[in-house]
């Protein structure tokens, strides 16, 4: 088995903060499956990454006969993202957001792994394996990568992960949602020119988070990455155009946004488990791939976890920023995985006045369009459990009185139920109001149950165990 070059470890950093680290960090607590070579990149290295999502990761060898390997599941579970930032699960919302609040500025360097090998005669398929992964999806998508452009006008950079379409040999089809990549395009574009990018595929766990952040225009994601590696990040400068790119990502690609053109892109899987639409997209002409020596291909399986909880938790992050600006009674927020880690926030509120849970309705839903259902609830109820949720909307709700229904918002174009993304938006006020009687919502409860050593107390049944029922008398 061909042994992967790794980093020299930090040892007083979060393990995350470089992927092969990160990835020595998973094997050593039995969270790494090596996929012997030969997998299908269509279908079967999705169908093995879907088959291990949450349990492990997997590091494919020579899948498709390619001799750079493919890895995924990186982050497929809420607990290890805490573990890859270093803290516990209950303070990853307020590292995240404490990185986003105060970035560290990036350190150019010159000589960048990414760039020890350099292809200016490009040919997707043939120099990456790239995997095709649901059903219908129109083809191979690079799903990992970090798209960093450049706002024309500052020279900030931005980073996101899109859908990227391998459509041919040199071009890719991107989905540019409303945000920050589509404002600078739309300004170089105007001008009638292309917009530079890079596509960086294999990066550390914390800058992959550090993509996802949802912060204003002209806030660099970078930043945030090197907010939570606690050191600047390393970048370098393309071979081809101005975009800096972490200098120790596995592979780069290069090129542009293309002015004035647009080509047919999807269908491609995506995470609310239903097929984006095949549509005029934007277009990426490659100039050049750069990579490591022996590089690494990062993918993420459209749908799975971790394309769920990518997006789902600096999304939580933000967000609770974002209410606790306004109200100060808001404790936690969660965003349920039933409702794709994007469409369905869970607040816990310590109210204080009557009235407050439709506020924080209102607060949360101006938050992120993305956000279709909101349920405010009290501290007595844990909204990662979504039991619990839904017994308090069983039992602390009313219809007519506790609902908040908007019509006709901006909501996410990926709902299939939207009308190309204009739906409705809904909240259920869950909380106890506060003139109740004390006991009407006490919550039952069994004195001692939570310390009880079942241990010391009780054992398995044997087969004797009606011989050991006391004779009555
Ligand atoms: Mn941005």
């Amino acid at each position: 088995m061909p042994t992967l070059p790794s980093d020299p470890t930090r040892p007083d950093s979060p393990p995350g903060i470089s992927l092969r680290g990160w990835l020595d960090h998973l094997q050593q607590s039995g969270r790494l499956s090596v996929i012997r070579p030969g997998t299908d990149l269509r279908f079967e290295v999705a169908a093995i990454a879907n088959r291990l999502d949450s349990h492990s990761a997997s590091l494919f060898l020579e899948p498709g006969g390619h001799a750079i390997p493919v890895i995924s599941g990186l982050l497929s579970d809420r607990g290890w993202m805490a573990e890859a930032m270093g803290v516990a699960p209950a303070d990853v919302l307020a590292r995240f957001q404490d990185a986003s609040l105060n970035p560290i500025a990036w350190r150019e360097v010159d000589d960048a792994p990414c760039q020890e090998v350099v292809h200016r005669e490009v040919d997707l398929l043939k120099q990456l394996p790239i995997p095709t992964h649901n059903e219908h999806d129109s083809g191979a998508y690079i799903t990992a990568g970090l798209l960093i452009s450049r706002n024309p006008r500052t020279g900030v950079q931005n980073v996101s992960i899109h859908r990227l379409q391998v459509s041919s040999a040199n071009r890719l089809g991107a989905l540019l949602l409303p945000r920050h990549t589509l404002a600078y395009f739309q300004e170089t574009e105007s001008a009638g020119e292309d917009l530079e990018v890079a596509v960086v595929v294999g990066n550390d766990p914390l800058t992959l988070m550090a993509s996802q952040a949802i912060v204003p225009l002209d806030h660099d994601e970078l930043e945030i990455a090197g907010a939570l590696h606690g050191e600047p990040l390393k970048v370098a400068q393309c071979v081809t155009n101005r975009i800096r790119v972490p200098a120790e990502a596995e592979i780069v690609i290069e090129g542009r946004l293309l002015a004035n053109t647009r080509e047919q892109e999807g269908p491609f899987g995506e995470f609310p488990q239903y097929y984006g639409e095949r549509a005029e997209r934007h277009v990426i002409e490659v100039d050049a791939i750069t990579h490591r020596q022996a590089p690494m291909f990062h993918t993420i399986v459209g749908g799975g976890l971790e394309h769920l909880l990518l997006g789902g938790i600096p999304r939580e992050a933000t967000m609770l920023a974002h209410l606790q600006r306004s109200f100060p009674s808001v404790r936690d927020v969660h965003l349920a995985r039933g409702g794709v880690c994007r469409y369905h926030l869970y607040v816990q509120i310590d109210k204080r006045s009557e009235g407050e849970g439709k506020n924080v309705i209102l607060g949360a839903l101006g938050g992120h369009y993305d956000i279709k259902h909101v349920v405010v609830v009290d501290t007595d109820v844990n909204i990662h459990d979504p039991n619990e949720v839904e017994w308090a909307v069983a039992t602390r709700f009313q219809a007519d009185r506790d609902l908040v229904l908007v019509h006709d918002s901006q909501g996410s174009k990926l709902d299939p139920s939207t009308r190309d993304g204009v739906g409705s938006k809904m909240g259920f006020d869950a909380t106890v109001p506060l003139d109740a009687p004390t006991m009407r919502f006490k919550r039952i409860r069994v004195p001692g149950e939570q310390d009880v050593d079942l241990a010391a107390v009780s054992e398995p049944a044997g087969d004797d165990w009606q011989q050991r029922l006391a004779p009555s008398r």
